[in-house]
């Protein structure tokens, strides 16, 4: 296979690790091929959307802030993006632009591999956040049968909105009443954008929560949040989010170059490496 292309588009764009995933994986698997940062400004998407099926990539991986306008361009889409109604993968079949999330995917895969059975444990979990990952966590967790989830956010409406979109199932609250959840809690999830570099940590209590409740952080710029690191000085397990990262990249890799990839620990610590030379910087 040789001569192929594939991008992630975004805005901004100079900070995405997909490159470094995609090309570990290029290199594994010795497929001849480019992948790179495209920067695509939102006055241009559009454009640049309606012209993807005739251009020179076979693919994109698509993130913020075009997920949503890359869903609704997209002529077909997979149940998950529909669910969703965003899309993270792009590829074209006959001219036209296709679309699926594969974020999902990333986010119960990562608990898979880093807390194995932990379905029989999670009867509860608490979904901090209300934007387009926090949808994607809330979707996994009802596929994968939690039975309660209870939906934090700042903007309380944004929860309750969220909330709704599955059906009233999950249920949203305020963070005024996170000690009450926080009881109850088998899973704790940071989805805002909270504890990244440059942004204040997500600041809760963790002293409710059961000492065998998993904290997971889908942030993974840092590595280890603070609240991971509270988490994990307590004697909570812990998950953070570069699993996800690397776990929603390998059903697009094989999607555009028609091999499975494996996430493994030498990517994993490759990647890990950049992240830790970004954060001394
Ligand atoms: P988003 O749609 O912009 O949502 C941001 C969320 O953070 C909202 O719930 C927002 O609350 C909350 N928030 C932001 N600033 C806050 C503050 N100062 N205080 C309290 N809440 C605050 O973003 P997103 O796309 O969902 O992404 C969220 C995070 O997930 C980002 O850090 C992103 O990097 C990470 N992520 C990771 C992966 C992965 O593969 N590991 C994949 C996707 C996303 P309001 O509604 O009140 O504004």
């Amino acid at each position: 296979m040789t001569g192929l292309r594939a991008c992630v588009i975004g805005h901004p764009i100079a900070h995405s690790r997909s490159p470094l995933i995609h090309k570990y994986w290029l290199a594994v698997h010795r497929i001849e091929a480019d992948y790179t940062r495209v920067d695509v400004p939102p006055e241009e998407i559009e454009s640049f959307l309606q012209h993807f099926p005739r251009g020179p990539y076979v693919g994109a991986s698509v993130t913020v802030p075009h997920k949503e306008v890359a869903f609704r361009m997209a002529v077909e889409v997979d149940p998950v993006a529909r669910a969703l109604g965003a899309v993270n993968t792009l590829w074209h079949k006959d001219g036209r632009l296709c679309g699926a999330s594969t974020d999902v995917h990333g986010f119960i895969a990562n608990l898979n591999r880093s807390q194995p059975g932990w379905e029989n444990g999670v009867k509860t979990a608490i979904v901090v956040g209300a934007g387009g990952a926090a949808r994607a966590v809330v979707y996994g967790l009802i596929e994968r049968k939690v039975t309660n989830i209870v939906i934090v956010n700042r903007t309380l409406a944004r929860a309750k909105t969220l909330a709704e979109h599955f059906g009233g199932k999950p249920v949203a609250a305020s963070f005024k009443s996170l000690p009450i959840h926080m009881r109850e809690a088998d899973l704790v999830v940071n989805a805002t954008s909270l504890g990244m570099n440059g942004q204040a940590p997500l600041d809760i209590d963790l002293a409710p929560l059961r000492k065998t409740a998993i904290v997971y952080d889908i942030v993974y710029a840092p590595l280890e949040t603070e609240l991971l690191k509270a988490a994990k000085a307590r004697g909570n397990p812990v998950v953070d989010g570069l699993g996800m990262l690397l776990h929603q990249a390998a059903p697009a890799f094989e999607r555009w170059f028609g091999v499975r990839p494996e996430v493994t620990p030498e990517l994993r610590a490759l990647v890990a490496s950049d992240l830790a030379r970004e954060a001394k910087k």
